[in-house]
């Protein structure tokens, strides 16, 4: 593999979007080193592969999943590449993005205030109906855990939020974040419904 994001389809949907086969971009924000690659790079192509990362330009990789109401999402995943420092990138990058994955390390106190700030960002510049969730990732990390669970939650209810802790690492909750976006999507109306 020659480890760059972009390129990666996922075909068991392909055809058009409609009430059943949701199309949606999804954004990761988070400061640099919380794991937004990894966390792509597990969702997608299950692996936990941290020297597999682009560092030039934002990329985007997509998945499909199926949810139990039989709707797929195929998610175009947008990853800032470590672009976060330039805000200019900013207004470009949020557009038409109807999920906004807010990413923070639960070792790591300035992560969820810097993931904090890009909340408050969105709120701003966001489309309105945008489907939010605050991740706080490398929970597998217990022992250098800085920022409680609890941390995490009440701030994401405070904003109505997702709040899911998740491990790149082990794999653990990175399925059922992205189930968990799906399940939050507004369902376009559809008349043959
Ligand atoms: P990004 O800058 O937000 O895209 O972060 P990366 O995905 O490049 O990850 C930064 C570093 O954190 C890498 O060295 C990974 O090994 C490490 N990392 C990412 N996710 C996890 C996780 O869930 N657990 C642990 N222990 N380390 C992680």
């Amino acid at each position: 593999s020659s480890g760059r994001l972009g390129g990666l389809n996922s075909s068991e949907s392909g055809g058009v979007p409609d009430a059943k086969n949701l199309r949606v971009k999804l954004v990761l924000l988070g400061d640099s080193g919380v794991g937004k690659s990894c966390i792509v790079l597990r969702f997608v192509r299950g692996q936990f592969d941290p020297t597999s990362k682009v560092t030039v330009g934002a990329s985007f990789l997509s998945q499909t999943i199926a949810l139990q109401d039989s709707t797929t999402v195929k998610f175009e995943i947008w990853d800032t590449a470590g672009q976060e420092r330039y805000a200019a990138l900013a207004p470009l990058y949020y557009r038409g993005a109807a999920v906004a994955v807010i990413v923070y390390d639960i070792t790591n106190p300035d992560s969820f205030n810097k993931a904090q700030y890009w909340v408050k960002e969105l709120q701003k510049h966001g489309s309105a109906d945008i489907v939010m969730a605050l991740v706080g990732n490398k929970a597998d990390l217990h022992e250098k855990r800085e920022v409680p669970a609890q941390d995490g939650l009440e701030y994401a209810e405070k904003q109505g939020m997702f709040f899911i802790e998740t491990s790149a690492k082990t794999a653990d909750n990175i399925n059922q974040l992205f189930e968990e976006i799906g399940k939050r999507l507004p369902r376009p109306s559809s008349s043959s419904s």
